[in-house]
């Protein structure tokens, strides 16, 4: 890494994910001087594509929600992606057996697993999930608002409407913790994708972190890999950071876009952060990656599980990826605590034998990740769903500033990171401005690092 030591800047980033680069961008386009500290040889964190092969694979399956807040931020910073819209319509996994799943308000009325009263009880609970405000049901968890909708269905049409919902709530949101969840991001995230539905981009979401990284640079941020931050410490007039390798930064201003974890151990006395890091709930999923060289039955795009947590798609069928062949994606969503990889990774496995028996046939490549952090934190019932999370700006503190897809009320997924992430840095630059620190520290407006 450059030298960095005694580097006076107004900002520094730490983590070069969507947040922590969505930030750095913000900062730097309203004139400030930013250093953008990530630890990993590259940035991008969890939203980073790999290369496998002539294939380009997202870390498990990708989609962009349009109109919560990311897609509008990255399109004020120049970000430019293009991306297609899945086909929802496809099948469901129901007793180890494929069923028809209904897509659209048609398909459900076609659909022959679910009785005529099922139906109708379903066209009523999805105008009610599309109408009803979030507020109203941010304290609810899932599980209760998903009784109390089918609370008045005959018994027999029950389980299927309950299956069913659970199967919506888990697609859009990745969390299969019904008892915790706060019901607002399952309603969240289905109005969303009712209105606007989703995008697979060409080229996997390492277009994002690609735009990102560029909208950062043309804006002068100085962007450090392999930059591990040990600790921070804040000063009445400034924050000094500490670099693994034993360099020191002053800062004006510090955007914390790690995990909760990472942010409490770098500012130890902060109680709040602790309390946050140790009583976060990741949403976790077990993803199987591959790449087929023919797909065994091409009209099978995409399969959920209806009484199991998992979710098939063929995301080739969608968006560009490679060459000649197909990237699909199997997940589990994983419930929270310890989870069994052998066994994930074998229903994983199943369903692709259930959904395209022959696949193993056709490999082209393979990755199994059995422990991906979808979202650092729950949106819990209890601590009133988006609302209970951290906000931007750190308590009784001058100038440190909270970014990642665990921090503040709005959005979820890679909403909230991007949303948080523009949302700090405002704030940072408010307290940029009505710093003093200008004064003591004339030169850092002619700032150069070797
Ligand atoms: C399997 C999977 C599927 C997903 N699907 C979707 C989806 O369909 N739609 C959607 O909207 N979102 C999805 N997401 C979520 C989305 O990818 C994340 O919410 C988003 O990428 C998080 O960005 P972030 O910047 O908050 O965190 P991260 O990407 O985790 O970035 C944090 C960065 O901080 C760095 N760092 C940590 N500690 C330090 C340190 N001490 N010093 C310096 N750097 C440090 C890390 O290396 C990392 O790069 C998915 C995520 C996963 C894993």
């Amino acid at each position: 890494m450059n030298q960095l030591n005694n580097t006076a800047v107004h900002t520094a980033v730490i983590g070069g994910g969507l947040a922590g680069l969505t930030a750095a961008a913000t900062l730097a386009r309203a004139g400030k001087s930013v250093l953008l500290l990530e630890k990993a040889r590259h940035i991008g964190g969890r939203a980073l594509s790999q290369q496998r092969g002539d294939f380009t694979l997202n870390l498990g399956p990708h989609a962009l929600y349009i109109g919560g807040g990311a897609s509008d931020i990255l399109a004020e910073l120049g970000v430019a992606w293009s991306g297609h819209k899945p086909n929802l319509r496809g099948s469901a996994v129901y007793q180890n057996r494929l069923v028809p799943m209904p897509g659209t308000p048609q398909d459900l009325l076609a659909t022959n697993w679910l009785a005529l009263a099922e139906k109708a009880a379903m066209m009523r609970l999805l105008w009610r999930i599309t109408h009803t405000p979030l507020e109203s049901v941010a304290g609810i968890s899932l599980a209760d608002w998903v009784n109390e909708q089918t609370r008045s269905a005959p018994l027999r049409h029950a389980a299927p409407l309950r299956h069913f919902l659970h199967l919506l709530a888990r697609t859009s949101t990745y969390a299969n913790a019904p008892e915790l969840s706060s019901a607002a991001i399952f309603l969240r995230q289905f109005q969303l994708a009712y209105r606007h539905n989703v995008r697979y981009l060409d080229g996997g979401w390492q277009t994002l972190v690609d735009g990102l990284r560029a909208a950062a640079e043309t804006a002068s941020v100085t962007i450090h890999t392999g930059a591990r931050v040990v600790s921070v410490h804040e000063h009445p007039t400034h924050a000094t950071i500490f670099l693994a390798d034993g360099q020191t930064i002053q800062v004006t201003a510090v955007i914390l876009a790690v995990d909760p974890q990472t942010a409490s151990q770098l500012l130890p006395e902060q109680a709040q952060l602790r309390q946050w890091a140790a009583t976060a709930v990741p949403v976790q999923a077990a993803c199987l990656d591959v790449v087929l060289r023919h797909v065994p039955h091409p009209d099978r795009r995409y399969v959920l599980g209806l009484d199991q947590p998992l979710y098939f798609s063929n995301h080739s069928a969608v968006a560009h990826f490679g060459p000649d062949g197909s990237v699909i994606h199997v997940a589990k969503y994983l419930p929270p605590g310890a989870s069994d990889a052998a066994q994930d990774e074998a229903e994983l496995e199943a369903m692709l034998d259930l959904v395209q028996p022959g696949w193993r046939a056709e490999l082209i490549e393979r990755r199994f990740l059995p422990h991906m952090t979808v979202v650092n934190d729950l949106a819990r019932a209890d601590n009133g769903g988006l609302h209970g999370r951290p906000g931007y700006a750190l308590p009784h503190s001058q100038r440190l500033y909270l970014a990642g897809d665990w921090v503040g009320p709005q959005g979820w997924l890679a909403d909230a990171a991007i949303v948080s992430g523009k949302r700090a840095a405002e704030l940072a630059l408010e307290e940029i401005e009505r710093s003093r620190d200008w004064e003591i520290a004339p030169e850092i407006a002619n700032l150069s690092i070797s």
